[in-house]
């Protein structure tokens, strides 16, 4: 499968005309002339087109910091998965904001996020004013259980496809290999073929979940899904950190997007995903933050530059997986992942107006001989200045527009109280 790939999607220095919710024109020399919708003045700042977390749990701010350092199922089974089973729509609805919040302060306009209570995420995406594919993420080991389990994420995904103006779009979630048996996995595909929708799900994440999987069905994770006609849609695949090659050319063969989440699989001890081999094997590779309860935070800046030096220890090559690549993997190729290929990912006149700046001036930024390398290397969340989505500003001198930060923090310490 051959990804388009654009020119460069970096545009230094440059300021950039919006009318309506499209790039009107991109001006390098001069300046801009007459009455506008908007201009985003670039002169000593870095214009990007807005990062794409193509993989997290928003609403699992909730369980940041909590009994950390602990394997992941025992983190799972003894801390998260009770919590969750008391988790109401306020409590999703908030801790959703807290994460909008961050993670717009940090320069990603669009993500795609996998939970519960997803009208309450869908609700937050709306007020917050950025761009999600959002699914109801199906766990379902019993028959019992898929019944109820595909409904819901049925009747939300009907509901909330193209609502925010577009802004929103859905997807169905079978959660993982390991928590979903095969008829989950043939009903899901049906569904998402009927919809016109992809679907988003774990794969090859841990070591044992490739035994595991290999001890029940005689194959890896990526060669049962391929088995079950999962990829016969798109599919956006978080992780895929344990591939053989055979994985990858099928991954590769069927258009297959996989979400690098390198924080996380570090934190949880997974492994380092093969994001040079996947990309030379013609894989989309995009960025992902996963759950800030896993990873800590939902800072994408933090998952490239770890991208970049990850890719370069497991391959013994510095030359692996440059900066400039390595921001493709958090824009362009991310927005591709998601859908919005033709629409996001670039700074080009008739795209959609969806980009960030970055301030250039500042200490730990400076000389600016290469600012990409510079902020893939040295950049930090605090550095993004300004967010802006369909021509809209929802972070302006560094303050959330669409937000307020006092009442989102004040409603979600009176919530964490009971989740101690
Ligand atoms: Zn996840």
């Amino acid at each position: 499968m051959v990804w388009p790939r654009p020119e460069g999607p970096l545009l230094p220095k440059a300021d950039v005309v919006i009318e309506g919710r499209r790039f009107a024109a991109v001006l390098t020399e001069e300046s801009p002339q007459g009455p506008f919708d908007l201009v985003v003045e670039g002169e000593g700042r870095l214009l990007l087109p807005g990062l794409v977390n193509a993989h997290t749990h928003l609403a699992m701010t909730l369980f940041r910091g909590l009994a950390q350092d602990r394997p992941l199922m025992q983190w799972l089974t003894e801390e998260v998965w009770p919590r969750e089973k008391r988790l109401t729509g306020e409590v999703v609805y908030w801790f959703s904001l807290l994460g909008l919040a961050e993670m717009i302060k940090g320069g990603t306009t669009a993500f795609a996020d996998m939970y519960f209570f997803m009208e309450e995420v869908a609700e937050a995406v709306e007020r917050a004013g950025v761009r999600a594919l959002l699914s109801y993420g199906v766990i379902a080991p019993t028959p019992e259980r898929m019944e109820s389990e595909l409904r819901k994420a049925e009747e939300f995904a009907r509901e909330w496809e193209g609502r925010a103006e577009g802004r929103i779009r859905v997807a169905l979630s079978p959660h993982a290999p390991y928590t979903c048996g095969p008829e989950v996995w043939k009903r899901a595909v049906a569904l998402a073929r009927e919809l016109r929708i992809p679907i988003h799900t774990h794969l090859a994440e841990t070591k044992e979940e490739v035994e595991r999987v290999r001890a029940e069905r005689g194959r890896s994770p990526v060669e049962w899904l391929e088995e079950l006609g999962v990829f016969g849609v798109p599919v956006l695949a978080a992780h895929c950190v344990h591939l053989s090659e055979k994985d990858m050319e099928i991954l590769a063969a069927h258009g297959v997007h996989a979400v690098h989440c390198p924080t996380s699989n570090l934190k949880l001890a997974c492994g380092i995903a093969p994001v040079v081999e996947m990309l030379r094997t013609g894989v989309n590779v995009c960025l992902g933050t996963d759950g800030a309860g896993s990873a800590g935070d939902l800072n994408m800046l933090e998952e490239m530059r770890l991208a970049a030096l990850l890719a370069k220890v497991r391959t013994g090559d510095p030359q692996a997986l440059s900066a400039r690549e390595a921001l493709g993997l958090a824009t362009w190729r991310g927005a591709v992942a998601l859908g919005w290929g033709k629409e996001l990912g670039t700074i080009e006149e008739g795209r959609r107006a969806d980009g960030i700046l970055v301030r250039l001036d500042r200490v730990h930024l400076f000389p600016d001989y290469d600012p990409v390398a510079n902020l893939v290397y040295a950049g930090q969340a605090a550095d993004v200045e300004a967010l802006f989505v369909d021509g809209r500003f929802l972070l302006r001198d560094g303050q959330l527009q669409t937000l307020d930060e006092e009442e989102i923090l004040g409603r979600c310490r009176e919530l964490a109280k009971k989740f101690r």
